[in-house]
C-alpha cells in the first residue's frame, strides 16, 4: 500500500475497545443522550459533544422571562459550539480535496461535517461507541457526503489508516481518554511529514500545583484522566509534534458555560466544577495545533 493511501488496511478487522477501560467508555457513549447533546444537534444537524467559545450574543438570548428564551438558549450555545469547531479547522494548515483528515474520538460527527464542509476532503472519523459510529454514518447519508465523511469504531490507539497517510488530525475534546505518549505516537504515525495535529483539550494548570478538587470531580463525572498542559507539551515534543500555537481559550469558553448553567434544562450538574475551576486557575481550556515534522 503506497504510503499516501489512507483507506483502511483491512476493513474486516477494525479493532475496537481493547482494554476494560475502554470498554467503560464506549458503554458510557452508546447510552450518552443528554438533552444538552441532542437539543443542541437538533438546531441545524451538527451533533457536537464539546464546549463552546465566543461571546453570548444577548440580542439573540432574550430577556430571562422570554417565552422563548429556553429555544434561544440552545440555539446561542449551539452557535457557540459550532464556533469552537471552526476554531479548530483553522488549525489544520493547507488541507486540499484530495487529502484526508483523521477526527480522532470523533462523537457523533458534527466536527467531521464541519471540515468536510470547509475543505471538501475525505474524513475518517474514529470511536469507541457503535451507536455514535452509526448515527454519524446515518447523518452523513441523509446529508449526502457520505463518500467523504465515514465513521468507524475502533481505538484511536491503534487506527486502521496506513503510514504518513493523513494531512491532518486533531482530538476534540477527547484525548482526556488515553495515555497521551501512546496517543500522539498513533497521530505521528498516520499524520505525513508537514501534517498538522490539533488538539482542543481541558487540561489541569502545572501552575496550581497538582489536579484540584474540581478537576477530579470532571473526572469522575466523565469517567476520564484530565491531563497537565506539561503532560502534553511534553508528550508531543517525544513524538515528532512540534507546537506552532498554544491558545489559551479559557477567557473565550467561560460565557458559554455561565449561560449554559442559566438553562434548567440542560444543565448535568458539572457546570459549577468547570466554573469554578476555570475562575481559580486550575483548569484550562487549551488548542494546541503541532507540526508533524
Ligand atoms: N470529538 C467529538 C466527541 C467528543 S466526546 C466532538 O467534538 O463532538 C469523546 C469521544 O472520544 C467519544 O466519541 C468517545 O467514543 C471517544 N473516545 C474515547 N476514547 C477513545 C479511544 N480510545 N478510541 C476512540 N475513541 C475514543
Amino acid at each position: 500500500m503506497s504510503i499516501t493511501d489512507a483507506t483502511p488496511v483491512n476493513d474486516t478487522t477494525i479493532p475496537g475497545p481493547a482494554t476494560p477501560y475502554q470498554g467503560d467508555i464506549a458503554r458510557y457513549w452508546d447510552h450518552e443522550a443528554r438533552p444538552v447533546n441532542l437539543r443542541l444537534g437538533d438546531v441545524d444537524g451538527l451533533y457536537h459533544h464539546h464546549y463552546g467559545i465566543g461571546p453570548v450574543d444577548q440580542s439573540a438570548i432574550g430577556d430571562p422571562d422570554d417565552s422563548e428564551r429556553e429555544k434561544k438558549v440552545i440555539t446561542e450555545l449551539h452557535r457557540l459550539e459550532s464556533a469552537q469547531a471552526e476554531v479548530l479547522l483553522d488549525h489544520l494548515g493547507d488541507v486540499r480535496p484530495e487529502h484526508t483528515l483523521v477526527d480522532a474520538g470523533c462523537g457523533r460527527g458534527g466536527s467531521s461535517v464541519m471540515a468536510h464542509q470547509r475543505f471538501g476532503c475525505k474524513v475518517e472519523g474514529v470511536t469507541l461507541s457503535a451507536k455514535q459510529a452509526e448515527f454519524g454514518n446515518r447523518r452523513a447519508k441523509e446529508l449526502g457526503i457520505d463518500d467523504f465523511v465515514r465513521a468507524q469504531v475502533c481505538n484511536m490507539l491503534d487506527m486502521p489508516f496506513a503510514n504518513g497517510s493523513v494531512r491532518s488530525s486533531w482530538n476534540n475534546e477527547s484525548s482526556m481518554y488515553v495515555d497521551l505518549h501512546d496517543l500522539f505516537a498513533e497521530h505521528s504515525r498516520i499524520l505525513e511529514v508537514g501534517g498538522r495535529y490539533v488538539t482542543i483539550t481541558g487540561c489541569w494548570n502545572p501552575i496550581y500545583g497538582q489536579p484540584s478538587k474540581w478537576v477530579s470531580q470532571i473526572n469522575a463525572h466523565f469517567e476520564c484522566n484530565i491531563h497537565s498542559r506539561r503532560e502534553y507539551l511534553r508528550a508531543m515534543a517525544d513524538n515528532r509534534l512540534v507546537p506552532n500555537a498554544v491558545i489559551d481559550l479559557t477567557p473565550d469558553t467561560l460565557p458559554y458555560w455561565e449561560l449554559r448553567a442559566t438553562a434548567p434544562s440542560l444543565v448535568t450538574g458539572i457546570e459549577e466544577a468547570f466554573i469554578n475551576s476555570y475562575k481559580d486557575g486550575s483548569f484550562q481550556y487549551l488548542l494546541i495545533a503541532a507540526d508533524r515534522v
